[in-house]
Protein backbone atom coordinates (compact mmCIF):
# COMPACT_ATOMS: atom_id res chain seq x y z
CA UNK A 1 0.00 0.00 0.00
CA UNK A 2 2.20 2.59 -1.25
CA UNK A 3 0.07 4.65 -3.20
CA UNK A 4 0.65 8.36 -1.76
CA UNK A 5 -3.51 9.52 -2.85
CA UNK A 6 -4.02 6.67 -0.83
CA UNK A 7 -1.78 7.10 2.23
CA UNK A 8 -2.92 10.49 2.60
CA UNK A 9 -6.60 9.83 2.33
CA UNK A 10 -5.60 7.34 4.93
CA UNK A 11 -3.64 9.62 7.65
CA UNK A 12 -6.65 12.37 6.67
CA UNK A 13 -9.21 9.88 8.12
CA UNK A 14 -6.56 9.45 11.36
CA UNK A 15 -6.80 13.36 11.76
CA UNK A 16 -10.34 13.41 11.92
CA UNK A 17 -11.34 10.83 13.91
CA UNK A 18 -8.32 11.54 16.81
CA UNK A 19 -9.72 15.66 15.85
CA UNK A 20 -13.21 14.76 16.77
CA UNK A 21 -13.04 12.11 20.09
CA UNK A 22 -10.52 15.30 21.66
CA UNK A 23 -12.83 18.00 20.07
CA UNK A 24 -15.79 17.08 22.75
CA UNK A 25 -15.23 16.20 26.74
CA UNK A 26 -18.75 14.00 26.05
CA UNK A 27 -16.82 10.99 26.29
CA UNK A 28 -18.11 9.36 23.13
CA UNK A 29 -18.78 5.91 21.84
CA UNK A 30 -17.20 5.13 18.15
CA UNK A 31 -20.79 4.98 16.93
CA UNK A 32 -20.74 9.02 17.85
CA UNK A 33 -17.32 9.71 16.41
CA UNK A 34 -18.40 8.34 13.02
CA UNK A 35 -21.61 9.46 12.47
CA UNK A 36 -19.93 12.84 13.65
CA UNK A 37 -17.77 12.65 10.44
CA UNK A 38 -19.61 10.42 7.82
CA UNK A 39 -21.12 13.65 5.78
CA UNK A 40 -17.57 15.03 5.30
CA UNK A 41 -16.03 11.78 4.61
CA UNK A 42 -18.51 9.26 3.28
CA UNK A 43 -16.37 6.19 2.20
CA UNK A 44 -15.72 6.00 6.31
CA UNK A 45 -16.88 2.88 7.91
CA UNK A 46 -17.79 2.45 11.28
CA UNK A 47 -14.73 -0.68 11.17
CA UNK A 48 -11.88 2.38 10.31
CA UNK A 49 -13.19 4.63 13.29
CA UNK A 50 -13.22 1.38 15.44
CA UNK A 51 -10.00 0.68 14.19
CA UNK A 52 -8.36 3.75 14.49
CA UNK A 53 -9.50 4.57 18.01
CA UNK A 54 -8.04 1.36 19.40
CA UNK A 55 -4.67 2.28 17.64
CA UNK A 56 -5.12 5.81 19.23
CA UNK A 57 -5.60 4.25 23.03
CA UNK A 58 -2.67 2.12 22.40
CA UNK A 59 -0.67 4.86 21.88
CA UNK A 60 -1.70 7.12 24.21
CA UNK A 61 -3.22 9.33 22.82
CA UNK A 62 -6.76 8.97 23.89
CA UNK A 63 -8.48 6.98 27.24
CA UNK A 64 -10.84 4.16 27.19
CA UNK A 65 -13.41 5.39 29.61
CA UNK A 66 -14.90 1.36 29.49
CA UNK A 67 -17.80 0.04 28.54
CA UNK A 68 -21.05 1.60 29.70
CA UNK A 69 -24.86 0.82 28.55
CA UNK A 70 -22.90 -1.88 26.03
CA UNK A 71 -20.65 0.75 24.22
CA UNK A 72 -16.96 1.45 25.08
CA UNK A 73 -16.85 5.58 25.18
CA UNK A 74 -13.67 7.36 25.20
CA UNK A 75 -11.99 10.09 26.28
CA UNK A 76 -9.59 12.81 24.40
CA UNK A 77 -8.06 13.92 27.71
CA UNK A 78 -5.89 11.22 28.70
CA UNK A 79 -4.35 12.79 32.35
CA UNK A 80 -5.84 10.74 35.41
CA UNK A 81 -9.47 12.26 35.88
CA UNK A 82 -12.49 10.79 37.72
CA UNK A 83 -15.24 10.33 35.95
CA UNK A 84 -19.47 10.57 37.11
CA UNK A 85 -21.58 8.19 34.61
CA UNK A 86 -25.21 8.98 34.60
CA UNK A 87 -27.97 6.24 34.87
CA UNK A 88 -30.01 8.27 34.10
CA UNK A 89 -29.05 9.62 30.69
CA UNK A 90 -25.88 7.82 30.33
CA UNK A 91 -23.86 10.88 30.02
CA UNK A 92 -19.89 10.88 30.90
CA UNK A 93 -18.37 13.47 32.91
CA UNK A 94 -15.42 14.23 34.41
CA UNK A 95 -15.89 14.87 37.59
CA UNK A 96 -12.53 16.07 39.50
CA UNK A 97 -12.81 19.15 41.72
CA UNK A 98 -10.02 20.06 43.86
CA UNK A 99 -11.90 19.23 46.43
CA UNK A 100 -12.50 15.76 45.64
CA UNK A 101 -8.29 15.12 44.60
CA UNK A 102 -6.98 16.56 47.31
CA UNK A 103 -9.35 14.09 49.01
CA UNK A 104 -8.50 11.17 47.35
CA UNK A 105 -4.60 12.29 47.49
CA UNK A 106 -4.77 11.27 50.88
CA UNK A 107 -7.17 8.28 50.84
CA UNK A 108 -4.64 6.61 48.17
CA UNK A 109 -1.28 7.17 50.26
CA UNK A 110 -3.27 5.41 52.71
CA UNK A 111 -4.20 2.53 50.18
CA UNK A 112 -0.79 2.61 48.97
CA UNK A 113 0.76 1.56 52.23
CA UNK A 114 -2.46 -0.88 52.72
CA UNK A 115 -2.07 -2.49 49.49
CA UNK A 116 1.45 -3.15 49.83
CA UNK A 117 1.87 -4.32 53.71
CA UNK A 118 -0.88 -6.52 53.10
CA UNK A 119 -0.86 -8.18 50.03
CA UNK A 120 2.09 -6.72 48.12
CA UNK A 121 0.63 -4.76 45.54
CA UNK A 122 2.00 -1.75 44.32
CA UNK A 123 -0.70 0.98 43.57
CA UNK A 124 0.57 3.45 40.68
CA UNK A 125 -2.53 5.80 40.37
CA UNK A 126 -5.88 5.77 40.48
CA UNK A 127 -9.07 5.82 38.02
CA UNK A 128 -12.33 6.24 39.86
CA UNK A 129 -15.86 6.21 38.01
CA UNK A 130 -18.90 7.15 40.38
CA UNK A 131 -21.93 6.38 38.99
CA UNK A 132 -25.32 7.93 39.79
CA UNK A 133 -27.74 10.95 38.61
CA UNK A 134 -26.52 14.12 37.24
CA UNK A 135 -27.73 17.42 38.13
CA UNK A 136 -30.42 17.21 35.78
CA UNK A 137 -31.65 13.88 36.08
CA UNK A 138 -31.81 13.81 39.86
CA UNK A 139 -33.47 17.03 39.57
CA UNK A 140 -36.11 15.76 36.93
CA UNK A 141 -36.43 12.69 39.67
CA UNK A 142 -37.48 14.69 42.62
CA UNK A 143 -39.80 17.13 40.20
CA UNK A 144 -41.83 14.05 38.47
ZN1 LIG B 1 -28.32 12.38 33.55
ZN1 LIG C 1 -12.76 12.31 31.00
Amino acid sequence: MSIPGADRKHSKKRDAILAKVQSTDSHPGAQWVYDQLKSDIPDLSLATVYRNINLFRQEGAVASVGVIDGEERFDGRVDPHSHFVCGGCGRVFDYDTPELSAEFSKVLENLKDLAYTQEGFVIDYRKTVFNGLCPECAKAKTTA
